[in-house]
């Protein structure tokens, strides 16, 4: 799960983890009463979005009154914001942060992230702050320094001075920036944290180490033991057809293209899309209806996937192993009944009760393609849509 940088940094403030004074704020007025709250006469209006790339795309504007707060609240909010993250759709800000303008003397880049391959959280670092830090990864991997932090032992004191030194923090603040980091980890670890990336971090013209930007994203598996977490979800923020989905336990991930599939399993899922896009085609979605799928639970998946304006197919594609076929042809039928059915629908079964699948989609009436097998139906999908 995602949350908003004004909510990352609340959750670093009350762990003692530095970042400039802000308020959340929904309306103009509310931007001022904010701006006027704050100790400082540079103030940020900084829109609030689940994406990056901000500053570049205009969301992020130092004010330097009072009325020029109420002047780019204004304008920010309501507005879509296109980022190099959002998507060409772009993202609607409905939320600002206000913010006390920081004075700037270099910007850092600071991230923690599970590292499979060592099954440990790695610590990562660089002076190129400010900066995509995959553009740095691919140009200047030098400038990246790292720290495998031993989950017994947790980051100790030595790993976060030495990674501090290593990106040239000014030596009279290395124990400050230090102790950020440790701040940064306890934080990580305590609130199941997958992601907590700091970019930048900053050395301020006061001898400050603070976070001026804070992407915290958690384990959704971990949430049912942080309540505060799950209060900071924003479903504003969210794919409305994955809200839906997760209502019925259904793993759905929307995708840009315009075969929706509905599978079961999700490495048939998997190979469902590749094989769409070896034809020549773009899957709308994953969808994995998972092994011991109601019919009740097809139904929905299917409205889902109808609901999405860009499909204009569906492939169903079942292997029923736990989940037998009659099930999901009585879940089809079903949910073709329910919805209007205007777009092609290929559908391969295989497995058990195979014959009882085929027999109730044969008899519905409904205007089904059947495929004899993966190949045949990601062909046939693709010809129908294309
Ligand atoms: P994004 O990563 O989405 O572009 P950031 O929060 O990193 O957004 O902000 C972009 C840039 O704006 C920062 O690199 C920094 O230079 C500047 N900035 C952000 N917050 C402040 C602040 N409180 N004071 C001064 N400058 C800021
Ligand atoms: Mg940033």
């Amino acid at each position: 799960m995602n949350i908003h940088e004004y909510q990352g940094k609340e959750l670093l403030r009350n762990n003692g983890v530095s970042v400039p004074n802000g308020k959340v704020a929904f309306s103009a007025e509310e931007a001022v009463e904010a701006a006027k709250s704050l100790d400082s006469s540079v103030y940020v209006v900084k829109a609030q979005i689940h994406a990056g790339g901000r500053g570049k795309a205009g969301g992020v504007k130092i004010a330097k009154s009072l009325d020029e707060v109420r002047t780019y609240a204004e304008e920010l909010l309501g507005k879509t914001l296109v980022t190099h993250q959002t998507g060409p759709e772009g993202k609607e800000v409905k939320r600002l942060l206000i913010e006390e303008g920081c004075d700037i003397q270099k910007e850092y880049y600071v991230g923690l992230v599970l590292d499979r391959a060592t099954s440990q959280v790695v610590l990562m670092a660089s002076e190129e702050g400010g900066t995509e830090i995959e553009e740095v990864a691919e140009e200047t991997p030098e400038k990246i320094f790292k720290e495998y932090i031993d989950p017994v032992v947790g980051l100790t004191g030595f790993q976060a001075r030495r990674i501090a030194f290593n990106i040239n923090i000014p030596a009279k603040l290395v124990g400050k920036a230090a102790k950020f980091m440790l701040g940064l980890y306890n934080v990580f670890i305590e609130k199941d944290c997958s992601i907590a990336e700091i970019n930048p971090l900053v050395v301020t013209g006061d001898g400050n180490v603070m976070a001026l930007d804070a992407k915290l994203n958690f384990d959704d598996n971990a949430l049912y033991r942080h309540k505060d977490i799950m209060e900071y979800r924003d479903l504003d923020e969210e794919d409305a057809k994955e809200i839906e989905a997760s209502k019925y336990d259904l793993s759905y991930i929307s995708l840009d293209g315009n075969i929706g599939c509905m599978v079961n399993g999700a490495g048939l899922a998997m190979a469902t899309m590749d094989i769409i896009k070896h034809y020549g085609g773009d899957p709308a979605n994953f969808l994995d209806v998972g092994g011991g799928a109601t019919a009740e639970k097809v139904t929905e998946a299917f409205k889902i996937i109808l609901s999405d304006q860009n499909v204009k197919g569906i492939f169903v594609n079942i292997f029923g192993g736990i989940m037998k076929c009659d099930i999901i042809a009585t879940g089809v039928v079903e949910a073709a009944k329910q919805v209007d059915l205007t777009v092609p629908l290929v559908v391969r079964l295989e497995g058990t009760n195979v014959d009882l699948g085929k027999d109730i989609l044969k008899k519905s009436g409904l205007n089904i393609i059947a495929a004899e097998s993966m190949a045949d139906g990601a062909q046939k999908i693709v010809e129908q849509v294309g």
